[in-house]
This record gives structure tokens, C-alpha cells and sequence, in this order.
């Protein structure tokens, strides 16, 4: 076994995985843009009270799974720091830091990247893994609200998943929510003795929390706890009912789904996840979102409503190879290597290299004095299509033209090469694209 390896919970995106992220990195931002969301980045750390504050300190993200980070003496407030769990607490802090009330709302930021959370690893679960990210800040919606939740689905069908579900919910707010969590304290405290010692403490700190309990023990109990839905004031229950209007307008099919509460503390009416049909009970969301009407305030902003979703891009990486059976995405190939019939002569390969490439060709050089013999079995198995072999004949305005996949070789005049080898990319490219 190698000395190193990745850390637990991390792993190594090789070319071929790396290949299929970037294919959704690469959707994520042409759908993001077309909805008219920027692009934004912060920092993959800031000051832990941002994700305390923000995430809520009673959530498993904070209290078991802050990567907090040792920096300088630790002394002073501002050197805790932790690395992002999630997007939303930092982009917001952007948000009011920018001053970003003053351009014109709602704010429409998009952001793709890794995030960190300190968690068991399995199937599905790391500890470094990417999200897909978007947020609208400054709109009450809930036009919104559809509106995001239209691009999400999108994403999905845009990536090639089929089968995606809406599970959707209200979590209800400030005025509404506190008579509900005392109705989910009466019905799990009645089961109090009962309850896992993690679920005993939170049924005291955050009994809203115990609705997405991980621990199995508290299915049956949580499968008869009382229901958001039925709690909901007025003014809740008609944003969540033009939701269903808008939704419906957009022929968006939601579950309802009452007991969704979602991980985080700051959400405020819209709740939602996406499952692959058939997988909702098993802990895998592909992503999720929702409303935080109260976040900026208690970050030190104005009072700014804001909605918006991550999408897990490890889980559409695997769920597309498991709908598929096999990877989404090819590891890049180059169409050309150039190899030399002298050994030694790597300046000729160099040279015609970088020509081919100022004329639009994916090449490389065979920078190695290995025999020419070598030079192209090195170039079948990195997978290329042609190797142009240079010689004295370059002189003269000919090489040698090897199909390496049809196993042939003409001559061609080098005038005449980077014409040729372009038309076999477009035909390259076209094919990986169909
Ligand atoms: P959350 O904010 O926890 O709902 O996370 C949003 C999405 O990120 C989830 O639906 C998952 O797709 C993905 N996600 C969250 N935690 C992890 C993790 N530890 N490993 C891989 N993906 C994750």
C-alpha cells in the first residue's frame, strides 16, 4: 500500500471522473446564466460564527461536521475558522458585506465548488464533495421560489438524469413555527425514555431537528409526528398555496412531502428535495433548497428574504452512472501526437506541435528520444487518433500521416496537415457529443 493516500472521506477525481464533473460544471453555468444567475466565488473558509450563526449552532452540520480549521494563535474571534459545509452562510455574508441590497433585486448568484463536511463517510458521503449552488437574495417570492426550483429540474433533465422528484414542503416561520415545535416536543417527549441520547438532547435544544434524525430507531416515531402543513398561518399558507399555482403554471410536479425539515436551521416557509424515484428514504438526496427569509438579519444585515438550492454534483455523478452503467463522461484524448524519426530531433516535434496547435488542433509532442517505434505504440495507448511522423522528408513539405485507429499511413504535404487533422477533430468532437 502507498505510504500517502487521499484522507478519509476525500478521493482522487481522476481524469475520466473529473471529466464528468466538469460536463456538469459546464451545464451548471450555460443553465445558470440562461436564468440570469452571475457567477460568484468566496472564500472555501471564513470565520466559524458565520457557519454557527448562519447554519445554526444545533444542526448536525455544526455541532458534528464543521471542518473547523487551527489558524494562527486561535485566540482572537476572528481566527476561528472553518471550511464551507455548504454555500448559502458564506454567499450571504458576500451579500451584506458588498452591499449588495442597493444593486437590483432580487441578486441572482450562482457557484459551483467543493465543500467540506466532517461527516461518516459511505456510499455518497465524503468529506470533500461538490455542489452545484445558486441563490436569489431580495425576493419574497413565491414566483420565485418555482423558478428556482424549474432551473434545479432542469439541471437534472440537462445532465441526462431521468426520474428526478420534487419532494416539497413548508416549513412555516417565525410566527407560525414556535407552536409547532412545542406540538413535536409533546409528541416526542410523550416517547421521551425511548429516544436515542443524541434525539433526548435535541428534543430540549431543537426538536425540529429530530424530524431528519439519521438514526432508524426514530422512523416510526417521526412517521406520526404532527405536520408543518397543519400549522401554518395564514400568511404562510397563502405563499405556500401560489407556490403549488406557480408550480402547477409550470406543469412542475411536487410531492408534498410534510415532514421534510431539511438539515439547516435557517429556512423559512419553501422546503424542498430532490430523490431519484425510488430512493427517498435512503439519506441520498441529490439536492435540496429552500427559503432563509431570516438569514441576512442574523448575519448583521437588513432584514432580506432569499431562496435558493445545492445540488449535490457527487450524487448526479453516480446516479448517472448507475442509470447509464457506465461513466457520463470520456477522459479528454488528443487527436494528434507528433512523433520523429530521429530519436534525438525533439525540436522538430515541438515545432510542428505548436503549429498544429495555433491552427486549432489538441496535440502533443512525443517529447521523449525513445525509438519511433516506441513513440507510436506511446501514442496508440495514450489513445490518439493520428501520430504525424516528422523526418528529414519535412524539408521537402511532406510528413507522414498514421491513422493509428485504422491502422494505415500516407503522405501528406505539410502545407495541407492541419486542414485535414481539423476536419477529423470536428468529425471527433461531433461524435462525443452525440
Ligand atoms: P444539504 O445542504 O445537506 O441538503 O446538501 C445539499 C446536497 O449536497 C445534498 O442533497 C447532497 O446531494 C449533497 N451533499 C450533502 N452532503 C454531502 C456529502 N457529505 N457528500 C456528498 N454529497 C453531499
Amino acid at each position: 500500500m502507498p505510504r500517502f493516500q487521499a484522507p478519509r472521506g476525500t478521493r482522487d477525481l481522476l481524469p475520466q471522473e473529473r471529466s464528468a464533473f466538469l460536463r456538469l460544471e459546464g451545464l451548471a453555468r450555460e443553465l445558470a446564466t440562461r436564468y440570469g444567475f452571475q457567477p460568484i466565488e468566496t472564500p472555501l473558509f471564513e470565520q466559524a460564527a458565520v457557519y454557527e450563526r448562519g447554519v445554526g449552532e444545533i444542526t448536525d452540520v455544526v455541532e458534528k461536521e464543521l471542518f473547523r480549521v487551527q489558524a494562527g494563535r486561535g485566540e482572537d474571534e476572528r481566527e476561528r475558522w472553518a471550511l464551507r459545509p455548504e454555500p448559502t452562510a458564506g454567499i450571504v455574508r458576500a451579500y451584506i458585506q458588498h452591499g449588495m441590497r442597493t444593486w437590483s433585486q432580487p441578486v441572482r448568484l450562482t457557484l459551483s465548488g467543493p465543500m467540506f463536511r466532517y461527516d461518516r463517510p459511505q456510499a455518497g458521503r465524503y468529506r470533500q464533495f461538490w455542489q452545484f449552488d445558486v441563490e436569489a437574495i431580495g425576493d419574497a417570492g413565491p414566483a420565485i421560489d418555482a423558478e428556482i426550483i424549474e432551473l434545479a429540474l432542469e439541471f437534472f433533465s440537462a445532465a441526462g438524469l431521468r426520474d428526478v422528484q420534487l419532494l416539497l414542503n413548508s416549513i412555516g416561520d417565525q410566527a407560525c413555527r414556535p407552536a409547532y415545535i412545542e406540538a413535536l416536543r409533546a409528541h416526542f417527549g410523550a416517547h421521551a425514555a425511548a429516544l436515542p441520547e443524541l434525539e433526548q438532547a435535541r428534543l430540549e435544544t431543537n426538536p425540529l431537528r429530530l424530524l431528519d434524525s439519521k438514526d432508524e430507531r426514530m422512523a416510526p416515531l417521526i412517521a406520526t409526528a404532527p405536520v408543518m402543513t397543519d400549522h401554518l398561518c395564514a400568511a404562510c399558507r397563502v405563499h405556500f398555496e401560489a407556490l403549488l399555482a406557480h408550480l402547477d403554471a409550470l406543469a412542475i410536479e411536487a410531492r408534498l412531502s410534510p415532514r421534510l425539515v431539511r438539515g439547516l436551521d435557517y429556512y423559512t416557509r419553501t422546503a424542498f428535495e430532490f430523490y431519484r424515484l425510488g430512493a427517498e428514504g435512503q439519506q441520498q438526496a441529490l439536492g435540496g433548497g429552500g427559503r432563509y427569509d431570516g438569514l441576512v438579519e442574523v448575519l448583521g444585515g437588513q432584514p432580506t428574504p432569499g431562496i435558493g438550492f445545492g445540488i449535490g454534483l457527487d450524487r448526479v455523478v453516480l446516479a448517472l452512472a448507475e442509470q447509464d452503467g457506465a461513466p457520463s463522461a470520456e477522459p479528454w484524448k488528443p487527436v494528434v501526437v507528433v512523433v520523429g524519426a530521429d530519436p534525438e530531433d525533439t525540436v522538430i516535434r515541438l515545432r510542428v506541435a505548436s503549429q498544429l496547435r495555433s491552427a486549432g488542433l489538441d496535440c502533443w509532442p512525443d517529447v521523449s528520444t525513445r525509438r519511433l517505434g516506441k513513440q507510436l505504440e506511446g501514442a496508440a495507448k495514450a489513445g490518439a487518433h493520428f501520430a504525424v511522423i516528422c523526418g528529414d522528408e519535412l524539408e521537402a513539405g511532406i510528413v507522414q500521416l498514421k491513422d493509428l485507429e485504422a491502422g494505415t499511413q500516407r503522405q501528406v504535404a505539410a502545407s495541407d496537415l492541419a486542414r485535414e487533422l481539423l476536419r477529423a477533430q470536428a468529425q471527433h468532437r461531433h461524435g462525443e457529443e452525440g
